[in-house]
Formats: C-alpha cells, sequence, structure tokens
C-alpha cells in the first residue's frame, strides 16, 4: 500500500522508524523489536538506510520483513551522496524486486572525508536527484526530509524552503520532518511552507527522549532546540533511568496530543528500536487513535 493513500484518509494515526543493524550478529534482534513494534499494528514503519548506526545491507530486509510477515505498509529509506549511478540503480532495482512501493529518498549526510571534495563531480549531489532517479525507474510513492527548524547546511529557512519546493515538484509524496521539541517551530514552519505554494502532506517526526545521553546526541544531531520545559524534566530526572524514560514518554505524548489537536492526521514517532516505548505511546494514545 501506498504511504501518500494512508496520509490522505481522514484517521488519526501512527508511524514508527526503526533502524537496520549494525552487524550481522544484531539482526535477529533488531527483527525482533521491528517485529514488536510492527504487532502494535502502526499506519506504516520506516527503515533507515546508513543511519543511526545501521547499515544499508539489511534496510530491505527489514522492511520486507515488516511488510510480508506483519502486514504494515513499509517505506525502505535510501541515500545517494556517496553512492554512484550504478549503486543507487542497483538498489532501486533490489526496492522493486522486493516488492517495496515506498521510498524515503534522501540525500544522506556529507562524510566528513567528502567535507572538501569537488561536488562538480559526484553523481548525485541532494535527494532531488534521488527522486528524479526514482521517477523514472517506477511506480513509488516518494518521501523526503524537511526541517522545521532548516537545514544545518542551509544559508536561511527562504532559501531552505524554496529547494524544498523544488524537491517536492519533482516528485515527493510526503514530507517527514526532522524531529523538533517546541511544536511551535513546527507550526511556524508549516505557515511557512503552505505560504511558498508546498501543499503535500507533512509528517510531524517526533523523538522521545528516554534517557539523559540522548540529549546530546539528538540536539547534535538535529540542531533541535530545547525548551526550558524539556530541559527542567531532563535536570529533574535525568540521573533515575526509569523516571526519566516515563517523562520523556509523556512528553512525547504530549507533543503528539497538541499535533493531532491542531490538525495533525499521522506523526511519525523514532522509536530507534525500542518496543516499550513505542508500546507506551500507543496505549498513551488508545482513546485519541480509536
Ligand atoms: P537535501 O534535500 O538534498 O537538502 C540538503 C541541503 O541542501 C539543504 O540545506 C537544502 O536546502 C540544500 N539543497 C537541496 N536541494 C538543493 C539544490 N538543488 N541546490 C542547492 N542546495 C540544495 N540520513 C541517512 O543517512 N539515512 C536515513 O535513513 C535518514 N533518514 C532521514 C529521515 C528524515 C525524516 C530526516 C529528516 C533525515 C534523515 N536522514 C537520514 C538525514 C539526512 O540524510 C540529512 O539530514 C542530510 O544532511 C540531508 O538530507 P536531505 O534529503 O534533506 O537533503
Amino acid at each position: 500500500m501506498k504511504i501518500i493513500s494512508l496520509l490522505n484518509q481522514d484517521k488519526l494515526s501512527i508511524s514508527f522508524e526503526v533502524f537496520p543493524p549494525k552487524t550481522e550478529s544484531a539482526f535477529d534482534s533488531v527483527k525482533h523489536a521491528t517485529e514488536e513494534i510492527a504487532k502494535l499494528r502502526p499506519s506504516f514503519m520506516s527503515v533507515t538506510y546508513g543511519a543511526g548506526g545501521g547499515t544499508s545491507k539489511y534496510t530491505l530486509d527489514i522492511a520486507k520483513d515488516i511488510k510480508q510477515n506483519y502486514g504494515v505498509p513499509s517505506i525502505a529509506h535510501l541515500t545517494c551522496v556517496s553512492s554512484t549511478k550504478g549503486t543507487v540503480r542497483e538498489k532501486i532495482k533490489e526496492i522493486k524486486e522486493a516488492g517495496i512501493k515506498n521510498v524515503m529518498a534522501l540525500r544522506g549526510d556529507i562524510p566528513a572525508e567528502l567535507e572538501n571534495a569537488d561536488r562538480s563531480k559526484w553523481d548525485y549531489r541532494h535527494a532531488i536527484d534521488l527522486i528524479r532517479e526514482l521517477k523514472k525507474a517506477g511506480d513509488f510513492c516518494i518521501g523526503g526530509a524537511c526541517y522545521p527548524e532548516i537545514h544545518p547546511e542551509s544559508v536561511n529557512q527562504k532559501e531552505d524552503v524554496k529547494y524544498l519546493k523544488e524537491k517536492v515538484e519533482a516528485g515527493c509524496d510526503f514530507l517527514t520532518t526532522q524531529m523538533f521539541f517546541d511544536n511551535n517551530l513546527l507550526y511556524n514552519f508549516l505557515y511557512k511552507i503552505r505560504e511558498a505554494g508546498i501543499t503535500t502532506p507533512i509528517v510531524p517526526g517526533v523523538m522521545p527522549i528516554t534517557n539523559a545521553n540522548q540529549v546530546d546526541r539528538a540536539i547534535k544531531l538535529s540542531g533541535s532546540f530545547m525548551p526550558q520545559r524539556f530541559k527542567s524534566l531532563v535536570d529533574k530526572f535525568g540521573s533515575s533511568p526509569s523516571a526519566m524514560k516515563q517523562a520523556g514518554i509523556a512528553y512525547a505524548t504530549d507533543q503528539i496530543i497538541d499535533l493531532f489537536a491542531n490538525g495533525i492526521k499521522n506523526v511519525h514517532v523514532y522509536s530507534m528500536n525500542k518496543p516499550d516505548v513505542a508500546s507506551k505511546i500507543i496505549s498513551n494514545l488508545s482513546d485519541i487513535l480509536s
């Protein structure tokens, strides 16, 4: 099933993100975690590609398993920046053969060793190049990334939104946001992109922070602003793993309820292969989702 048709339904829903294992020895435990999350019947599940320490090799295996064995629509992430046309085309062929209809088309982060390389020689410089490739290759539902607090490499939001619009016009069916911890940032962003003429569905991405160590990592990765309300919670409960977990899940739940109350229909939760966290969120929202 194409994700875009789920997003167009008039129903509140939650989707989850998982990442593939780093090594073969971790494959079974990651597969088990993703299956436990799939049993919660989310609207769909996304499987990252080379992000969060997982390797690209297993993205398709996990996405296929979720779809075939649990009947949950899945979306396979694919990045392009450090790949050749040959590699990307081979990956797209494998995605097609696996029967995956949904692809999250990403540029990927620039590897440190390529920061100063001559980018004019690269086969893919931006996600839009991959989106064009996917459009040519088949009938995929294509997702793209967007950044309520602007992409860290962007000069300003106006420029970021201009490129985002080009990306949508190239064939993005929907956009998923980077994590954010203050919903007002999302609402401001939505206003700006709608004003710029981007009408595609936006899926806000919410990350439940369940331990204090995650905070620095999340900020480093996303450049997200941490509201005082969130910082106080980490200060107070950060030293108690169970209290921090409970508080982090409650904060994410609160964010999701506010998003639903303000017209968002599907929220994507960065569940980080944690079935217990995913399950708690679903149970916190049980009456709202029914
Ligand atoms: P782009 O859309 O190419 O944008 C990157 C930068 O280039 C922005 O500053 C943009 O404004 C600018 N830009 C875009 N087009 C042009 C243009 N034509 N000319 C000039 N400038 C332009 N990473 C992974 O490695 N694996 C994953 O699975 C993964 N999943 C993600 C899922 C989500 C929802 C998000 C938000 C991010 C994910 N990432 C993942 C991280 C992502 O790869 C990085 O944020 C990366 O730095 C940018 O990817 P992008 O697709 O947004 O790039």
